[in-house]
C-alpha cells in the first residue's frame, strides 16, 4: 500500500487578513513606533533611550509566526502542532501554546502517532532531511515555514555535496538550523559535513589540511560535529563554506578566508579554484542588525547597552557579543528580568547559546543618578511588545 501524500503550504493559507488584527494585537507596540519615528530615541527625564535603527522580528520570523496563525485558524478542529520552538522567544512560543498549538518536543508527545489529520507546522529555521520525510510519509498536512534565507544556505550545501565537495559550515552543532543544514549534506552518498563552532576550531581544521595530524585526536575533537564516517585525511581535500544564517557576520567571513588560504597553502594557487568553494551565506536580516547595532555604539556615548532576546537564540547573542566589546552590556530575555533598578536578571555574554539556564545577577546596573543613556536592541525573534515593555521599565526605573 502506497504511503498518505502530504499537503505542503508554503506560500501561506489564505488567512493573512484573518489574523492580521489578532497578529498586532499581539507583537506591536504603539510606543516603539513612536519612538522609531522620533530618530530612534526615547526621552524622559533623566532617561535617553537609543534604538538600534534594526532590531527585533526578521523577515523570516514574521512570516513564520503569521503562517502559525493562520495555520490555526484554517483549519480548526484540527490537531495543529510545531516541531519544536517556532523561533527562540518564549513568549512567542508561549503563545501559540495558548492558542492551541501543541509541541512534538513535549514529552508527552506522540510524533510517531501523527496522520492525514493532522496539521504540523515546520519552523523558520527548518528541519531535517530525515524529520521531513518522516513527517511526509504520514501524510501530515505540512504548513512549511522554512525561511527563504535558510533555503539558500541548503541550496550551497547540497551543491557542495554534488559535486565532491565537504560542507564547512560555521554554526552551532546544536542549534536546530545547523542540524538540518548539516542533514541537506547527506542527500548525496558522498555527501560529507564538519560543523566548525568559532576561529578556535576552525584554525585546528585549517592546521590539519596543511600539516595533518593525529586523525583518532581529530575525530575525538570533532566527534559529533562530522558526517558519519568522516575522514579528514580524504575529507579536507575539496570544501565549500556556509554558515548558520544568524552567526557574527565578521566571523564568518574570517572563518572562510582562513579556509582559502589554508587550501592554498596545501595545494597552490592553481588548485584552489578546484578545491575551495565560499558563499556568504550570512542573512540579511542578521547583517543588517550586526550593522546597526556597530552604527549606533560608533555614533553614541552610552553607560550601557541592553539587548533583548531568547538566551538560545544564536542572532541575539551575537549582538551581544558585538556590544559587549565595546561598552557594558546586560542580554535580557524580557522586561522581567529588570528586577529593579538596582537588580538585573541577565545571561552572560559569551555562555554558550543553547543552553537556556545561564543567568546571573548584576547589582548597581542602572545609575543611580544623574543622566543616563541607554542603548537598546532586540535579536531577530524578540517582537515589538517586548522592546516597549523593556522601555516603559527603564523609564519607570529613572524617575
Ligand atoms: S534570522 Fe534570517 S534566516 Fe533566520 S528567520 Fe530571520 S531572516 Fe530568516
Amino acid at each position: 500500500m502506497s504511503s498518505p501524500q502530504p499537503l505542503i503550504f508554503r506560500k501561506g493559507l489564505d488567512m493573512k487578513d484573518a489574523v492580521a488584527g489578532e497578529l498586532a494585537a499581539a507583537y506591536d507596540s504603539a510606543l516603539v513606533d513612536r519612538v522609531r519615528g522620533s530618530d530612534f530615541k526615547y526621552s524622559s527625564g533623566r532617561l535617553l533611550v537609543h534604538l538600534a535603527h534594526e532590531f527585533g522580528f526578521c523577515y523570516g520570523v514574521d512570516r513564520a509566526v503569521d503562517y502559525a496563525y493562520q495555520a490555526r485558524r484554517r483549519f480548526p478542529g484540527r490537531n495543529v502542532f510545531l516541531t519544536g520552538e517556532i523561533i527562540h522567544n518564549p513568549h512567542v512560543n508561549d503563545r501559540l501554546r495558548s492558542e492551541g498549538i501543541k509541541f512534538l518536543s513535549d514529552p508527552e508527545a506522540h510524533p510517531e502517532l501523527l496522520g492525514p489529520d493532522d496539521v504540523v507546522i515546520l519552523p523558520a529555521f527548518g528541519v531535517t532531511v530525515d524529520e521531513m520525510a518522516r513527517l511526509s510519509s504520514q501524510g501530515c498536512t505540512l504548513v512549511d515555514t522554512t525561511c527563504g534565507s535558510v533555503l539558500n544556505v541548503w541550496k550551497n550545501v547540497v551543491r557542495y555535496a554534488r559535486e565532491g565537495f565537504t560542507s564547512i559550515i560555521h554554526g552551532k552543532v546544536k542549534h536546530e538550523e545547523t542540524r538540518a543544514t548539516a542533514s541537506q549534506a547527506l542527500k548525496y552518498p558522498d555527501g560529507r559535513y564538519l560543523v566548525v563552532l568559532d576561529r578556535a576550531e576552525a584554525t585546528i581544521v585549517c592546521d590539519y589540511i596543511r600539516n595533518g595530524g593525529d586523525r583518532n585526536d581529530f575525530l575525538k575533537q570533532f566527534e559529533g560535529a562530522m558526517s558519519p564516517g568522516f575522514d579528514p585525511d580524504t575529507d579536507l581535500q575539496r570544501v565549500g563554506c556556509a554558515n548558520q544564517t544568524t552567526m557574527l557576520m565578521s566571523e564568518s567571513l574570517e572563518i572562510g578566508e582562513m579556509f582559502r588560504t589554508a587550501m592554498r597553502d596545501r595545494y597552490g594557487d592553481d588548485e584552489l579554484v578546484s578545491r575551495f568553494r565560499a558563499f556568504d551565506t550570512i542573512c540579511s536580516a542578521t547583517q543588517e542588525r550586526q550593522d546597526a547595532v556597530i552604527a549606533l555604539l560608533d555614533q553614541e556615548r552610552l553607560d550601557l547597552m541592553l539587548v533583548v532576546g531568547g538566551y538560545n537564540s544564536s542572532n541575539t547573542c551575537n549582538l551581544a557579543r558585538i556590544c559587549e566589546a565595546t561598552v557594558r552590556t546586560y542580554h535580557i530575555a524580557d522586561p522581567d528580568c529588570m528586577l529593579s533598578a538596582d537588580e538585573i536578571r541577565h545571561r552572560p555574554v559569551g555562555a554558550p547559546s543553547t543552553t537556556a539556564g545561564v543567568e546571573a545577577v548584576t547589582h548597581g546596573w542602572l545609575p543611580g543618578s544623574g543622566s543616563v543613556s541607554v542603548g537598546l536592541t532586540a535579536g531577530a525573534s524578540t517582537p515589538n511588545n517586548i522592546v516597549g515593555e523593556v522601555i516603559r521599565k527603564l523609564e519607570r526605573f529613572c524617575e
